[in-house]
């Protein structure tokens, strides 16, 4: 048996299936997040994970336009 991992939507941590929470949204676009603290960011209160330095996808000096 084999596990799926997908990184988590936010914070880009890698996420068992099985564990974490699934979010589709209503243009089909399937989402994983390891944590609701995850789902709460990216679809309540749409933050840009770029800016928050507890996730993995945190940009160094700020986002390049
Ligand atoms: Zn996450």
């Amino acid at each position: 048996m084999s596990l799926i991992i997908k990184p988590c939507n936010f914070c880009n941590r890698p996420v068992a299936k099985g564990s974490g929470t699934m979010f589709a949204k209503n243009d089909g676009t399937v989402m994983w997040f390891c944590s609701s603290k995850c789902r709460k960011n990216m679809t309540v209160l749409k933050r840009d994970p770029r800016k928050f330095k507890w996730t993995g996808k945190y940009v160094k000096g700020g986002i390049r336009k």
